[in-house]
């Protein structure tokens, strides 16, 4: 099936009800929604005569014309390649050429920079400026139905942030999209008409696969007028236009509740907060929910899963009277509905995170080998690190390129991180390893003071001492005033190490 069909269904289920909206204002209903993807897939398939199975490539911030583009490619039988707004142009150009992409649409500011690399992109046909005059002319009268697509066919092309290497493109097919669309709704969180999907994470991302199940339920979607995530327009947006839920990295999650505390509000308006893409601190959770209340529910996934491998529901996150109540809360909950997830070790003890079922991606684009070495006997290796209690929760350690190996013994730096933040100066922390000739690696923590707090590492020194193992505790600290991110909200862990190397032979 083409995910596509979920649009055209919810056009004519509801066809008056509002769909897009920028900020505030409604820019269309599902029929305008509907009509409007129906028109672009015609132009993909009419003026730009693209045929189904080839890429189109997006390369823009969070706005409307993302919905367009995303759902006029699927109804034409495309696949899309969202690609992150922040990388750099040659970062681009690689995803470009790799993909193959016949189109690109961009806006006015990168879209010189790639008409430039054009000659060096040979299946690239032409670069359309979303503000420019070709893009309406894509919308005639014509208009397509849903191309005839196959569960199995590619979707969404998605690029590893390639922190380790090249980055790689995920295909992932109609069946994951609408497998992960229905799992949002049995295991995440059930969607009403009246609920608003809210766009302040990059549509690029995890935040853009949501767009699918609010499709599937006919409710609205909501592009912020900055484009992007400000505190403030997501709590004055959520107020107003009420049973607002939106994906929050961790790190968003924490700006959300200290933009929330200043301004002594409680969440009003959200319904769901849904986190993930990078470890939530016990901490922060905890005061997450103090100052925002049940509206949170934790996913786990990974570009090669998108959205898809565990679920922490809400009832769980605040049942504090059950009594392993704290270790699920440092969890990332159960298996989703569409998979099964295990560990590669004995039961109890941590190894490598193992998933199989509807949510797993196809392959990777055009590299055969990586996708042997990645899919395994058929289950998904994600190179995280967890180990599953009795009860089927998962805990993940880390990522096992982020481990620390000190004296022969393993350190996890969550474990350290978990502890650190207990400290009320400490903001923000990151624990990386630093090689060191007798021990192999020693423990570097990197802290973000609170502003204004000041920070007495001995302090920190007697925490760790009173909380875990004594070789855990990182024998370096290096005061920050913020820690690499990504355009995700992950902490850069590999520029750390970067930063920490250049530190010591400075
Ligand atoms: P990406 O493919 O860029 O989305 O990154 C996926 C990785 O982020 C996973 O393999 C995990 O290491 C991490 N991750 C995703 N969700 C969570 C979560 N809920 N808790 C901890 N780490 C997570």
């Amino acid at each position: 099936m083409n995910v596509a069909q979920l649009l055209v269904r919810a056009a004519r289920v509801a066809p008056g009800d509002p769909a897009v909206l920028l900020g505030e204002r409604v820019l269309l209903d599902y029929a305008g929604f509907a009509r409007r993807a129906a028109q672009l897939g015609a132009g993909l398939q009419g003026a730009l005569a693209l045929a189904p199975g080839e890429r189109v490539a997006i390369l823009l911030r969070n706005r409307p014309e993302y919905l367009d583009l995303l759902w006029g490619a699927w109804m034409a039988g495309l696949a899309v390649v969202p690609v992150n707004a922040k990388l750099h142009p040659r970062e681009v150009e690689f995803i470009l050429a790799d993909s193959g992409a016949r189109v690109l649409f961009t806006d006015a500011d990168a879209a010189g920079a790639l008409r430039a690399a054009a000659p060096r992109l040979p299946a690239l046909r032409t670069v359309v400026d979303v503000d420019g005059a070709d893009y309406p002319r894509l919308f005639g009268d014509a208009a397509c139905e849903p191309a005839g697509r196959e569960p199995q066919d590619t979707a969404w092309l998605f690029y590893t942030s390639g922190t380790t290497g090249r980055p790689k493109g995920v295909m992932i097919t109609h069946r994951n999209l609408l497998a992960m669309a229905l799992c949002y709704l049995a295991d995440v969180d059930p969607i009403a008409r009246q609920d608003a999907s809210l766009y302040a994470a990059p549509m690029s991302h995890g935040a853009g696969l949501y767009c699918v199940p609010h499709v599937l339920a006919g409710a609205r979607h909501v592009v912020p007028a900055s484009g992007g995530f400000d505190p403030a327009e997501v709590l004055r947006l959520a107020a107003r236009l009420r049973h607002v839920s939106l994906f929050a990295a961790p790190t968003m999650v924490k700006r959300l509740v200290e933009g929330a505390q200043a301004q002594g509000s409680g969440g009003d308006g959200i319904k769901t907060i849904v986190y993930g893409g990078a470890p939530m601190y016990a901490a922060d959770i905890e005061q997450a929910l103090a100052v925002l209340g049940p509206r949170f529910v934790q996913i786990y996934g990974q570009g090669e899963c998108p959205m898809g491998i565990t679920v922490l529901a809400r009832s769980q996150l605040t049942d504090t009277a059950h009594p392993r109540h704290a270790q699920r809360l440092a969890s990332v909950g159960v298996a989703q509905s569409a998979v099964e997830v295990r560990v590669a070790a004995p039961p109890g003890d941590a190894g490598e995170v193992l998933v199989r079922g509807d949510t797993v991606m196809a392959g990777y684009w055009g590299n055969p080998e990586a996708t042997a070495q990645a899919l395994q006997g058929g289950w998904l290796h994600t190179g995280d690190v967890g180990a599953l209690d009795g009860d089927g929760f998962l805990t993940l350690m880390d990522r096992s390129k982020d481990l620390i190996i000190s004296g022969g013994s393993n350190i996890y730096p969550r474990e350290v991180e978990e502890v650190l933040l207990r400290h009320p100066a400490v903001r923000e922390v990151a624990v990386v390893g630093r090689p060191h000739a007798e021990w192999g690696e020693e423990v570097v923590a990197f802290v973000v003071p609170r502003p204004g707090a000041a920070l007495d590492t001995a302090e920190l020194d007697a925490l760790c001492l009173d909380s875990i193992a004594r070789f855990k505790r990182p024998r370096h600290y290096r005061l920050m005033d913020e820690l690499p991110k990504n355009n995700y909200g992950k902490v850069l862990k590999t520029a750390l190490r970067t930063l920490d190397q250049a530190g010591v032979a400075a």
